[in-house]
């Protein structure tokens, strides 16, 4: 029997300004569950992202997490309530150092022993960042910022992750890395991941299902295994 769905998105629509970006959205994403949100550049899969935790105001449609409205919850209570959303880019503190930029993921933690003990755990998850841990983040390569961002993100101990291409710009192998753990970590937590990825072959293999945009609407919505087989689709809107 399916989990009882963490996230529900009924009906979404939202954007910037007068003109909507993103148009009657619907979606899943269950405890466990890794999502991939597919679609060519100017989709909407940032908007969708930069909605759900907060940052675009919804205009219209509902929100849903682990049953509460998440329209009427503010942004800075997203991250309490167990939503991180690492974003494009990554947001590391270029300034400060690897310690620094996990210790602040957790800041507002009130359970400082658990805090601490997420801390040590990012460290065994990737031991690239321990060795790093004195190195400030301007001198870490893309591979480490989106650990260090992806790390920094798991200390509060999400529920659910809104991952924003966390391939762009990393080598092939770092991509790969990045993605197993992810599968890893869901299996070990039940962490769900709503994963917004431009490398579609690699989202596809580790997501359990997959909704593509096109201009702002699901186009379709199936499991990663039926999109995968799906030449037309993957023609008309994938690029492969
Ligand atoms: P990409 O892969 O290029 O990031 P995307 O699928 O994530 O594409 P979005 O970044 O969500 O797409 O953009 C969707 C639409 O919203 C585009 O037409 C874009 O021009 C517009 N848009 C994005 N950010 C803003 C903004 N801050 N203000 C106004 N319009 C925006």
């Amino acid at each position: 029997r399916k989990k009882k769905p963490l996230l529900e998105v009924e009906g979404l629509t939202a954007g910037y300004g007068a003109a909507p970006v993103l148009h009657d959205v619907c979606l899943t994403v269950r405890p466990g569950e890794i999502v991939a949100v597919l679609g060519a550049n100017g989709a909407g899969k940032t908007t969708l992202l930069r909605t759900l935790s907060g940052l675009v105001r919804a205009d219209g449609g509902r929100i849903a997490f682990d049953g509460e409205d998440l329209r009427k919850v503010r942004v800075e209570q997203m991250v309490r309530l167990g939503i991180a959303h690492v974003p494009e880019g990554r947001g590391v503190v270029t300034e400060l150092t690897v310690d620094e930029n996990l210790r602040l993921g957790g800041l507002w933690r009130r359970d400082r022993a658990d805090a601490t003990r997420a801390l040590s755990e990012v460290y065994d998850l990737f031991p690239a960042l321990a060795q790093r841990r004195a190195s400030a983040g301007h001198q870490l390569s893309g591979g480490e910022r989106q650990m260090l961002a992806l790390g920094r993100a798991l200390i509060g101990r999400p529920r659910l992750l809104l991952l924003d291409e966390p391939s762009l710009g990393l080598a092939p192998r770092i991509t790969a890395q990045i993605l197993a753990l992810l599968r890893d970590l869901r299996e070990r937590t039940g962490l769900a991941v709503l994963l917004v990825e431009q490398n579609v072959r690699s989202a596809l293999a580790i997501a359990d299902e997959g909704i593509v945009l096109s201009l702002g609407r699901v186009v379709t919505r199936n499991s990663a295994a039926d999109l995968r087989d799906d030449a037309d689709l993957r023609h008309a809107y994938l690029g492969f």
